[in-house]
C-alpha cells in the first residue's frame, strides 16, 4: 500500500500525541485545549431533549433552522452583521476543510499567519494549494504590514485567500482594529477572500474581538467560521458553522455535502438553545478562565520563564529558554505537566523555545499544575514527587 502524497508528513497531530503523553504518564494535560467541565446543564438538557424528541435523523444539508437562525442573530447581536447566508459544519475544522477546498484552485496560494492552527497548511494541501506565511514573532506577536506585503507580493498573482485566526490559537492575541485593516486593506486591493476562523470570540479577557467582516469592504469576502465547543464548553459536540456572503457559503456547502453530509442533528439543537442563553453565561466562563490565566501566568513568571500574557483564548506561551520540543517530552517526568512546544505550528525557527500550556481547566487542576511547575522552575529544584513515571496513574484533570 502507497498512500497519497498529499498525506506526506501529517502524521499524527500534537494534540492527540500530546493527550496520549499525558495518560500514560498520568500528569496533568494542558496540551490539549479541551476543558475538564461540561457546559451549562441548560445546554445539556437541551441535547437529551431533542434526542427524546425524535431529532435523530439527517439535519438538513444547510443545518438545522433554528441553529442558523441563532447564528444569525448571534452575528446581528454582537457584531451588527447581516451575512447573507450561513452552513452548519461538523465544528469550525469542517468549515475551514471545505471552504479551502471549495475556494482554492490547485497551484493557488494561501497566505496563513504563523504559528499557524495544524489544519490550516494540512487543508491547503489537500487543495492542491500552497501556503505563505505571515510570522508572528514574541514578544508583541503583532501582525506586522511588511510581512504581510511580503507574503502577497510573494505569490504573485496567485494568492486567492487568506486565512486569519482572532482571537488567535495558540498566541492569545486578539488583534487589533489596525492589525485587521492591514488584512482588510489588502484583501481588497488584491481581491482576495478572508477566511477568518473565530471560535475563541466570546474568550476575550482584554480589549474587544473585531470580525474582520465588520471592516470596510470586508463583509462581500469573508467567510466568518465559529462554532459552540470553545464558548460553551463543548468540544466534542463538533458543532460548528460558517456565515457571510451567500458565493462563499453555498461553495463550502457543496464540498461539506460529500464531505459528512449533515448530522449531529440534536446537538444542532441544543446548540441553538447555547446561543439563546443568557450572555451571563458566557461571561461567567470568561471570569474563570481570566483568573486561570493569571494563576498560571504567576506560576510560570515564577518559574523564572519569560511569559507572553494572552489577551484571549485559553493558551498562554511562555519562552523556557532551552529546546521547548525535549523540554515538553521531559515535561511529564519532571513534574507531572503535559504542554506543548509551539514551534510545531510554525515554519520558521523563530521560536524555539516556546511553550503554550493551556488554562481551560477547572482552578484547583490549574493551581496543582502552578505548583508543580513553579517547583520545577526554582533554581536548584529537585524533580517534584508529583511526577509519575510511564506507568501511572491519576492526576487531578488528567
Ligand atoms: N483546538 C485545540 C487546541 O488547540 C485542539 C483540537 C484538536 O485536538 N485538534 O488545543
Amino acid at each position: 500500500m502507497r498512500a497519497a502524497s498529499r498525506i506526506d508528513g501529517l502524521g499524527t497531530t500534537i494534540f492527540t500525541e500530546m493527550t496520549a503523553l499525558a495518560e500514560r504518564t498520568g500528569a496533568i494535560n494542558l496540551g490539549q485545549g479541551f476543558p475538564d467541565r461540561d457546559g451549562p446543564v441548560e445546554i445539556i438538557d437541551a441535547a437529551i431533549a431533542a434526542l427524546k424528541a425524535g431529532a435523530n435523523q439527517y439535519a438538513p444539508l444547510p443545518g438545522v433552522p433554528a441553529l442558523r437562525e441563532a447564528v444569525l442573530e448571534h452575528q446581528r447581536r454582537w457584531y451588527g452583521l447581516e451575512p447573507e447566508d450561513v452552513l452548519v459544519t461538523f465544528g469550525a475544522t469542517e468549515a475551514i476543510a471545505a471552504s479551502l477546498l471549495a475556494l482554492c484552485e490547485p497551484g493557488d496560494e494561501v497566505v496563513v499567519i504563523e504559528p499557524y492552527y495544524d489544519s490550516y497548511p494540512a487543508c491547503i494541501a489537500f487543495a492542491g494549494a500552497q501556503r505563505r506565511v505571515v510570522t508572528l514573532r514574541p514578544p508583541s506577536f503583532r501582525l506586522e504590514a511588511e510581512g504581510l506585503r511580503e507574503a502577497i507580493e510573494g505569490g504573485a498573482g496567485r494568492t486567492r485567500a487568506i486565512v486569519i485566526n482572532t482571537p488567535h490559537n495558540p498566541t492569545g492575541r486578539v488583534f487589533g482594529r489596525d492589525e485587521l485593516s492591514l488584512v482588510a486593506d489588502a484583501c481588497v486591493r488584491h481581491d482576495l477572500v478572508c477566511i477568518s476562523d473565530e471560535v475563541y470570540e466570546h474568550l476575550v479577557y482584554d480589549g474587544e474581538h473585531v470580525p474582520p467582516a465588520t471592516l470596510p469592504g470586508m463583509a462581500e469576502r469573508t467567510l466568518t467560521i465559529s462554532g459552540i465547543g470553545k464558548s460553551f464548553s463543548v468540544t466534542g459536540w463538533k458543532i460548528g458553522w460558517c456565515s457571510g456572503p451567500a458565493e462563499l457559503v453555498g461553495a463550502t456547502r457543496a464540498v461539506k455535502q460529500f464531505l459528512t453530509f449533515a448530522g449531529g442533528t440534536p446537538l444542532q439543537h441544543a446548540a441553538a438553545a447555547a446561543l439563546r442563553l443568557p450572555a451571563v453565561h458566557l461571561a461567567q466562563l470568561r471570569d474563570q478562565l481570566r483568573a486561570n490565566r493569571d494563576a498560571l501566568c504567576t506560576a510560570l513568571e515564577a518559574a523564572g520563564w519569560t511569559v507572553f500574557e494572552p489577551a484571549g483564548t485559553y493558551f498562554v506561551n511562555a519562552d523556557v529558554g532551552t529546546d521547548a520540543v525535549r523540554f515538553c517530552a521531559e515535561l511529564p517526568q519532571r513534574c507531572g505537566v503535559v504542554a506543548i512546544p509551539t514551534g510545531v505550528f510554525y515554519d520558521s525557527d523563530v521560536a524555539p523555545g516556546l511553550v503554550r500550556f493551556a488554562f481551560c481547566k477547572r482552578p484547583e487542576v490549574i493551581a496543582e499544575a502552578a505548583a508543580r511547575l513553579g517547583r520545577l522552575g526554582r533554581p536548584g529544584a529537585q524533580p517534584s514527587s508529583a511526577a509519575k513515571s510511564e506507568s501511572a496513574s491519576s492526576a487531578p484533570g488528567a
